[in-house]
């Protein structure tokens, strides 16, 4: 082995074991691929190009991106069409989502807040939707307790889904404020989806007092990212990549303190970025925007959150310092009470040093 091997282990390791917040997973994106395919082969859910002998290296063109996929959008979400297929009763859910959480705590996610649409989830099987919320949140406690993270819940609505759906799908939502859920979000299809239909959905949330946070500014520009933060209450842009191209709402977001849930790999997935040097985050950081850095699929990406925080320390020049203000404005922008933030931020001031001589600390 060589010492440079040697010094990137240590420093992979190190990464790895950095206290961390991601505010923007999707359930659905994070599913263990050996989990799906155990599913697959016990209930005989059909897919294209398997058999009975199914295993995760079949599985995964299916619902993981490789290096064949088109970095489109609507092609990445092709994948979410898949899994659905997936969940096919209350013990897979709760496992899956049991699962997920156990994945975040290993890879050292000590606060994660973790969205999911019951609509997706319920749709194969016509489960309710009430019930599919529930399992979710029943299984999420579990593994809060067990694993020691803090979760909170988002239940995100679907732009190219019919608006009265989503309105049902709210209602569980706000129903459950106090029991789990913390905020609402709106993705899927930015490219033909605006978000003026939800307007009336957003504004009870807000009301309600919800956390809200909307993708935009992934696969579209600026008009996208104004109706999110002016129509919809959006405090945090899913993505927002495309803020770097205006400078009247990147002002607009500095002054009213919009939160950018960041996402290097998906980015790339999507056709977001079409190289990671080009990534706005560190310039948006550096100009004073409130950039966090987050996963939003780790399974359907083949990452995690260690994964992102090296690829922007490899990719986009990205230093402890700035991986640590990161993580501060993550805990900043947690849907939590005001003191909820207050703890938050002592906790991770705490664990994360400021560097010494430029230096990132040995975390262990
Ligand atoms: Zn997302």
């Amino acid at each position: 082995m060589t010492l440079r091997s040697t010094n990137e282990m240590a420093a992979a390791a190190s990464i790895k074991a950095m206290p961390k917040i991601d505010l923007h997973r999707h359930l659905e994106g994070s599913l263990r691929l050996g989990t799906l395919a155990q599913i697959a082969r016990e209930h005989g859910i059909e897919l294209p190009m398997m058999n009975s002998a199914m295993n995760t290296a079949q599985l995964r063109p299916l619902v993981q991106i490789t290096k064949n996929d088109p970095a489109n959008l609507e092609h990445f979400l092709s994948k979410f069409e898949v899994l659905r297929r997936f969940y096919h009763s209350d013990e897979a859910i709760a496992r899956l989502t049991y699962e997920t959480i156990v994945d975040a705590a290993a890879d050292n996610v000590q606060y994660l807040e973790l969205r999911f649409s019951p609509q997706a989830l319920a749709r194969k099987r016509g489960f309710p939707l009430t019930d599919v919320t529930d399992w979710v949140i029943e299984a999420a406690h579990q593994a809060s307790r067990v694993c020691d993270i803090e979760i909170g819940l988002i239940v995100t609505l679907l732009r190219h889904e019919d608006v009265t759906l989503a309105e049902k799908v709210a209602q569980i939502a706000f129903a459950r404020q106090h029991k789990g859920i913390v905020g609402v979000d709106l993705a899927g299809n930015e490219v033909r989806f605006p978000c003026d239909p939800f307007k009336h959905i957003f504004a009870e949330a807000h009301q309600l007092g919800l956390g809200i946070t909307v993708h935009a500014g992934e696969a579209v520009g600026g008009e996208s990212i104004r109706a999110a933060i002016e129509d919809l209450h959006a405090r945090r842009l899913g993505h927002g990549v495309r803020i770097i191209d205006d400078p009247y709402l990147m002002e607009m977001a500095r002054e009213r303190g919009v939160v950018l849930e960041m996402c290097l790999l998906s980015n790339i997935h999507t056709g977001a970025i079409t190289h990671l040097a080009e990534h706005p985050a560190k310039s948006l950081l550096e100009s004073g925007l409130l950039v966090t850095l987050n996963t939003d699929d780790p399974s359907v990406s083949d990452s995690d959150l260690s994964n992102e925080y090296q690829m922007g320390m490899e990719q986009l020049g990205l230093t402890y310092s700035h991986l640590r203000q990161t993580v501060l404005n993550a805990a900043a922008a947690a849907f939590l009470p005001p003191a909820g933030k207050t703890r938050l931020t002592a906790h991770f001031e705490q664990r994360l040093p400021r560097p010494i001589l430029g230096q990132m600390p040995q975390f262990q």
